[in-house]
């Protein structure tokens, strides 16, 4: 038998009560996965941990689900941040989908100077954050920020978390060298866009105390595939892979 669906919702979580679904959710329940009243379903708000439920209400386009027992407790994932300066459109949607499966708390867009990306869809992001965390079993979902300047992001870092400055320019030691016998503490990972920094950047970034340079290796990596590759070795070393 196949796994119930993992649904995200806002509402807080108490067995007994009636969460109605919105409207995508609602058809893919009903019509998706084809669902009758009393199916189950697993619910999840990032605050009450993950709750088993059963389709309560349904209509031709509406359904309701009712929590009856909770799963599992809510737990934080490590309090790591991505910072990346916007690229295309499917790279981005792919970057905050792997962000948020490798355990990221926030997803922040930083516009550099050479981001040619105008716009960014923070809802359209907030959607795949939110389906990444369904279909992986997270119990949360990143924040996800709206897009700042880096300078005014590096000018109010804050003072307890670490930023792993994924510097492909350099010299700049290897990831894994740098992240040995560090604390545990707050941690962000910062990439940059295709184009890479500017030289103006680079300096602000060596220049704050917070920055650890690293190098990913010999290659140049695109920016979403430098972005899963720190993550993934972040957590490695100081996540909780270790
Ligand atoms: N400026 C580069 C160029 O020569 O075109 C490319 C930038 S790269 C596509 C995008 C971002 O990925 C970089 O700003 C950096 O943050 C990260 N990156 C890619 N390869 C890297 C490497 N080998 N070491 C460290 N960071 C890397």
């Amino acid at each position: 038998m196949s796994a119930p669906p993992r649904l995200f919702v806002e509402p807080d979580l108490e067995a007994g009560i009636d969460v109605p679904l919105s409207a995508d959710q609602s058809h893919y329940v009903l019509n998706v996965m084809r669902l009758e009243t009393g199916d189950s379903v697993l619910l999840f708000n990032g605050r009450h941990g993950e709750w088993q439920a059963s389709v309560g209400v349904a209509s031709k386009r509406n359904a309701s689900v009712v929590p009856s027992r909770q799963t599992r407790p809510q737990s934080a994932p490590p309090d790591l941040w991505l910072l990346f300066a916007p690229i295309k459109r499917q790279r981005i949607d792919l970057m905050v989908e792997k962000a948020a499966e490798l355990g990221v708390r926030r997803l922040q867009p930083v516009m550099t100077e050479r981001t040619h990306v105008e716009r960014v869809n923070g809802d359209r992001l907030r959607a795949h954050a939110i389906e990444a965390a369904e279909q992986c079993g997270l119990l949360s979902v990143p924040d996800v920020g709206a897009p700042q300047p880096l300078a005014s992001v590096l000018t109010d870092w804050p003072g307890d978390r670490r930023l792993l400055f994924c510097d492909e320019q350099g010299p700049a030691p290897p990831v894994l060298e740098a992240l040995r016998d560090r604390a545990r503490q707050p941690w962000a990972v910062l990439v940059g866009p295709e184009g890479g920094f500017s030289a103006s950047e680079r300096d602000l970034l060596l220049a704050l105390p917070a920055a650890v340079p690293v190098s990913l290796g010999p290659r140049i990596l695109r920016a979403d595939t430098a972005a899963v590759a720190a993550l993934a070795l972040w957590q490695a070393m100081l996540g909780d892979w270790t």
